[in-house]
């Protein structure tokens, strides 16, 4: 039999080495904006249109290329950045594989344009699917240029696997954050379709994240700072009552390279444990500094996972600067999560020390002496008793006035839902309500108990209003004093751009200003002022998981945003009158049983169920 064994020819072999390094073009952005970085540049241009799917552009000021140099960095495994397995292990470069230059042009069309500092005349070399088309000498500034045009030309497959517009702007712009994040010294200016979405100057690190994620994001930052003969740590963590729904700003980087790490990532969050609400996540920018030769960041062909000789040591040194951190900026313990700390005294009670009890000892006593009745332990009780009815009267009071969801908002509406059918007007008043551990709201009904779930009824009941509001457009603004001003970054500030419609259908009144910043001169009647950050941010985390395209789901994800936010929380104290409201709402509801995410809103037990309990 003949042989059939054959090497696979070069541009073959290239487009499937491509598979493994170019899956969409966020990697070649990334790929690209290291190349610049490896090359010493101080100023980088990131240029894409059509998120990239037309084209990516990176033009950097770094030490560019000789024509040879030009020429060979398209093969594979041309690299100058390692000449031996030993260099491996001294690795300072993002770079070292040789292949991202030679994948892309097996995939794209790739026109570069370099030159070196000391010469007068630089090189012009046109790619396409491996092939050079052309090499000529040009006029260019010192420096690299390369634009990669028409991604997968010629693997259809892969374009068409490409994902909308919005989605691999996301991921181009993830890249772009975690390679600016790196290198704050170095100055970035970042276009889609010829608009400016970051312009970056050189910056410390707090500045440079300052300037990404938005001026509000300063206050947010605490940083951290420890150096031991394993690791240099510095950067920064969010304090904890800026954690996020989303896993939105996490950032390692380990000498300046973004890396993920499953592994430090739980020393992180087990530092934030007990300080922040369950199913949050904590923020951080956390730059680490270890010696090159302890660390392999060989394993992975895109080269975000990391291994480390002593992860354990890492661990525990980075959980105890990150705690330490949290202790000396005095960020404290928040223990009760879904309440306000405002309702947790009544404000007459603020600043007071709790008096302790004070125990008469009666020193005649002896229990053994029945014939003496004794007045300390009845006087005890009582007076703690006294001091118990006290705390309550007072927190009734401070969760009323401080609970302005309460009443105002919960405007009453005929109960119309068959679970109250044969209760007349008058005994339905009657209703009497209590809550159970600030979870629930239970009461009577005909069959047996009652159960509602506060925190899913009232999203359910707000769901709804909100659905009707922005489909009947029926706005209910209120105006604002004083206008807010709210900053923030420029994927945020597209993302709001994209809904504004229908933020001014609820009720928002506002105006995009210069950098990124709205300003909102009227809110909805049902957002206190106070909450409309919370809210906006809320939106925009839920926008970036779901990007909907249709405008019926795009209202969908706005009013479970804004009831996510607003409706009364597990821990929140219920006054009567509220409960009352809550269970009269949620059964003037068209689909009172299931919360906007699906769950169960009340349950109810039957008399036999009870009776049962009682044979
Ligand atoms: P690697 O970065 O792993 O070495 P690449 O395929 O990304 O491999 O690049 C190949 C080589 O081309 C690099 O080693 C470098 O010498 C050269 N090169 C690539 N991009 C640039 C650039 N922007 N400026 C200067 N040299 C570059
Ligand atoms: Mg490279």
């Amino acid at each position: 039999m003949a042989d059939i064994i054959q090497l696979l020819p070069d541009h073959v072999a290239n487009q499937i080495a491509a598979g493994e390094v170019v899956q969409r073009p966020a990697s070649v952005v990334k790929e690209l904006l290291e190349n610049a970085i490896d090359a010493g540049a101080s100023s980088i241009k990131l240029i894409i249109k059509e998120s990239g799917k037309t084209l990516i552009q990176v033009v950097d000021d770094g030490i560019g290329m000789s024509p040879t140099d030009a020429r060979l960095s398209f093969e594979r495994h041309a690299t100058s950045k390692i000449k031996s397995a030993q260099d491996l292990f001294q690795l300072n470069t993002k770079g070292f594989r040789g292949e991202a230059l030679a994948s892309i042009a097996a995939i794209a069309h790739v026109e570069m344009q370099t030159r070196q500092g000391a010469e007068e005349l630089g090189t012009a070399i046109k790619i396409e699917g491996s092939k050079i088309i052309s090499q000529d000498v040009v006029a260019t500034p010192a420096g690299t240029s390369i634009a990669v045009k028409n991604l997968f030309f010629n693997i259809p497959a892969r374009r068409n696997f490409l994902k909308s517009n919005q989605v691999e702007l996301r991921h181009i712009t993830d890249q772009f954050h975690r390679v600016a994040l790196a290198h704050p010294q170095v100055s970035f200016q970042f276009y889609n379709n010829g608009s400016e979405l970051f312009n970056l100057a050189v910056a410390t690190y707090r500045k440079r994240i300052v300037n990404i994620f938005g001026s509000r994001s300063n206050e947010k930052l605490v940083p951290v700072e420890e150096e031991t003969q394993v690791v240099k740590i510095s950067g920064f963590i969010c304090k904890p009552e800026f954690a996020k729904k989303s896993r939105g700003e996490q950032f390692f980087f380990v000498n300046n390279r973004f890396i993920k790490s499953p592994y430090l990532y739980h020393a992180v969050v087990n530092a934030f444990e007990g300080i922040i609400k369950p199913d949050t996540y904590p923020g951080y920018f956390l730059y680490l500094e270890v010696d090159p030769s302890s660390i392999d960041i060989n394993i992975h062909p895109t080269k975000t996972e990391i291994k480390f000789d002593d992860e354990q040591t890492l661990y525990a040194i980075l959980r105890s600067t990150i705690k330490h951190s949290l202790g000396q900026f005095n960020i404290a313990p928040v223990l009760d999560f879904e309440k306000d700390p405002n309702l947790d005294t009544p404000y007459a009670y603020k600043n007071l020390n709790a008096p302790l009890p004070k125990v008469a000892v009666d020193a005649r006593f002896n229990p053994f002496n029945t014939g003496h009745p004794s007045a300390a332990p009845k006087s005890f009780t009582k007076k703690s008793v006294k001091g118990w009815e006290e705390m309550y009267v007072g927190l009734a009071a401070a969760s009323n006035s401080g609970e302005e969801m309460g009443e105002s908002d919960f405007e009453s509406e005929t109960i119309t839902s068959s679970i109250f059918e044969g209760m007349k007007e008058a005994e339905a008043s009657t209703v009497t309500t209590l809550q159970l551990r600030r979870k629930y709201v239970v009461s009577t009904i005909k069959s047996g108990l009652l159960l509602i779930h506060q925190n899913r009824a009232h999203q359910r009941i707000l769901y709804e209003k909100f659905l009707r509001t922005i489909t009947i457009k029926e706005t209910t603004s209120q105006q604002l004093l004083f206008p807010l001003s709210l900053s923030f970054s420029s994927t945020d500030m597209s993302i709001l751009h994209n809904i504004s419609e229908q933020l001014r259908c609820l009720g928002f009144v506002f105006e995009e200003k210069e950098n990124y910043t709205l300003e909102i001169s009227g809110v909805p009647a049902l957002i206190p002022e106070n909450e409309v950050g919370i809210v906006l941010d809320q939106l925009i985390s839920d926008y970036q998981h779901e990007v909907p395209e249709d405008s019926f789901s795009q209202t969908d994800v706005l009013a479970k945003a804004l009831c996510k936010t607003l409706a009364v929380k597990t821990g929140d104290i219920l006054d009567s009158n509220s409960q009352l409201v809550l269970l009269n709402d949620l059964f003037g509801c068209k689909e009172p049983g299931v919360s906007p995410f699906n769950k169960p809103t009340y349950n109810t037990i039957s008399e036999s169920e009870i009776d049962k309990k009682f044979i």
